[in-house]
């Protein structure tokens, strides 16, 4: 399989070319040339497989530079009862009849992010290893990406993490899971900002290319397609486990913010997976509801960037959604530039032609959006009616799921986070502590690790250089 980008540029790269980049060089995506289908036999065979085993078969579609014994065996060290907690790795939980959850939060962070993060700590090693070279990751988190990454990277060879983070911005539970991590190659670095702020360093300094290539910086953002491809085999899992034969079609929906998830889930859909609908549940964020209900896509700004209390969904632009796009668009990577280079630069938005818009059908979308009061008055009857407590992002999925309910359909909602993450919240809906895994009970009290940074690029710079 080869990898090329969503903005024309058609050079093939294969998989490990594109697994320590970020951007392509023309500033799109990378996408593989084609989507594998999957055929009846196949599924049907996945049906007796191991989540490990089955995400070696998907990602070997897609994976054509790393020998399948190697490959076999790092999904075999990744996807394991010991790290995400039950056998099933993603074990469904059901609700009512026709609506369940599929549990992606039981991973070291309790957010989905550690089912992808988790196999990329894995790949990286391996790769670096392979070349005998050295990466220092430079990021930014507003909380589960950031923790999910030193989660996945600590203690692994030839990798040293930087993650930025708005200093005093993240739930108590989120900085202490951070910023205890005792691990000698964890860098902890709180900025006096804002994410957005955060962010803007971690693009100046990738930008500056030669301080890029000296100190070997890469990144982990969710653009990183093996984070992608990691998430593709979730939907496989949710679909095997929700039906008994592949005549079945169920649909999804999937807590939205950056589209990484729910970009999986198309990814899926693509390789002949029985989804009828994908359904895209955003916050009070509502970018991408507003675009698969107008077809205009408009970046906000800061004053218009909401901070709610389902914080992993607060963005101002969904960085994965070029990829649909560029599929929405017939894979036209001068039109997809024109939409995501010309048009945003110059206006901040861009909207499709209506004969454009007409085709999203075919793809399955459908979105909604929910807001702080749809989130506690979900995780109050959700909690009343099942005794399953909800974190806030799975409460927004849950709420525009039970608006896309459809006879006979199984309606899956993406679980993404353990509501440990976001006490505060429960206790507003609920007036109780939500339950931690035993192993988290000391979290706060544990010593911690981090920097205060002024936001200063060139502050930044020279810890990374004293310190890699
Ligand atoms: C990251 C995150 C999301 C959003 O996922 P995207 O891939 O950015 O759409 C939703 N819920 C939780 C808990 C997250 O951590």
């Amino acid at each position: 399989m080869k990898y090329i980008s969503t903005r024309g540029d058609k050079t093939e790269r294969s998989f490990c070319d594109i697994l320590l980049e970020g951007l392509a060089p023309d500033g799109g995506l990378y996408l593989p040339t084609h989507y594998p289908q999957i055929d009846d036999a196949t599924l049907t065979k996945w049906r007796k497989l191991s989540y490990a085993e089955l995400a070696f078969e998907i990602l070997s579609l897609y994976i054509s530079d790393i020998p399948a014994a190697d490959l076999r065996a790092i999904t075999a060290k990744v996807y394991t009862e010991e790290v995400f907690g039950t056998k099933a790795i993603t074990p469904l939980k059901p609700l009512e009849p026709g609506l369940v959850l599929e549990a992606l939060s039981n991973g070291p962070t309790l957010a989905f992010k550690d089912m992808a993060m988790q196999l990329l700590g894995a790949l990286f090693e391996y790769e670096l290893g392979r070349r005998g070279e050295q990466l220092n990751i430079l990021g930014a988190t507003s909380g589960d990406t950031g923790s999910a990454a030193e989660y996945a990277m600590r203690g692994k060879r030839g990798v040293n993490v930087f993650m930025l983070s708005p200093n005093g911005r993240m739930s108590a539970f989120q900085q202490a899971q951070m910023f205890s991590l005792p691990d000698a190659n964890i860098h902890n670095i709180a900025i006096e900002g804002v994410f957005d702020d955060c962010q803007d360093i971690v693009k100046a300094v990738s930008n500056d290319l030669d301080f890029k290539r000296k100190y070997r910086i890469g990144t982990v953002n969710s653009i990183n397609w093996a984070r992608l491809l990691a998430q593709v085999v979730y939907y496989f899992a949710g679909y095997i486990q929700a039906t008994k034969s592949n005549e079945e079609k169920v649909s999804f929906t999937v807590p939205s913010g950056n589209f990484g998830n729910v970009c999986a889930g198309h990814v899926a859909r693509s390789m002949g997976l029985p989804i009828k609908q994908l359904v895209v549940a955003t916050n009070e964020n509502d970018v991408l509801d507003e675009f698969f209900r107008t077809g205009s896509y408009r970046v906000r700004g800061s004053a218009e960037t909401h901070e709610t209390s389902s914080p992993s969904m607060d963005i101002s632009k969904a960085s994965n959604f070029e990829r649909f796009v560029f599929d929405l668009l017939g894979r036209d990577g001068a039109r997809t530039k024109a939409c995501f280079k010309d048009a945003l630069n110059a206006s901040g938005a861009f909207s499709i032609t209506a004969d454009e818009f007409a085709r999203i059908a075919g793809f399955g979308f459908a979105s909604g959006s929910s807001r702080h009061a749809d989130r506690l008055a979900t995780i109050r009857a959700t909690y009343e009616k099942t005794g399953v407590m909800v974190d806030t992002h799975t409460a927004d999925g849950l709420k525009v799921a039970r608006e896309h309910l459809q006879p006979g359909t199984t309606m899956i909602v993406l679980e993404t986070a353990l509501p440990a993450k976001f006490a505060e919240t429960i206790r507003e809906a609920l007036g109780v502590e939500p339950p931690r895994p035993a192993a988290l009970a000391d979290l706060e009290s544990r010593p911690r690790r981090v920097t205060v940074m002024a936001s200063d690029v060139d502050a930044v710079k020279r810890y990374v250089v004293e310190h890699v």
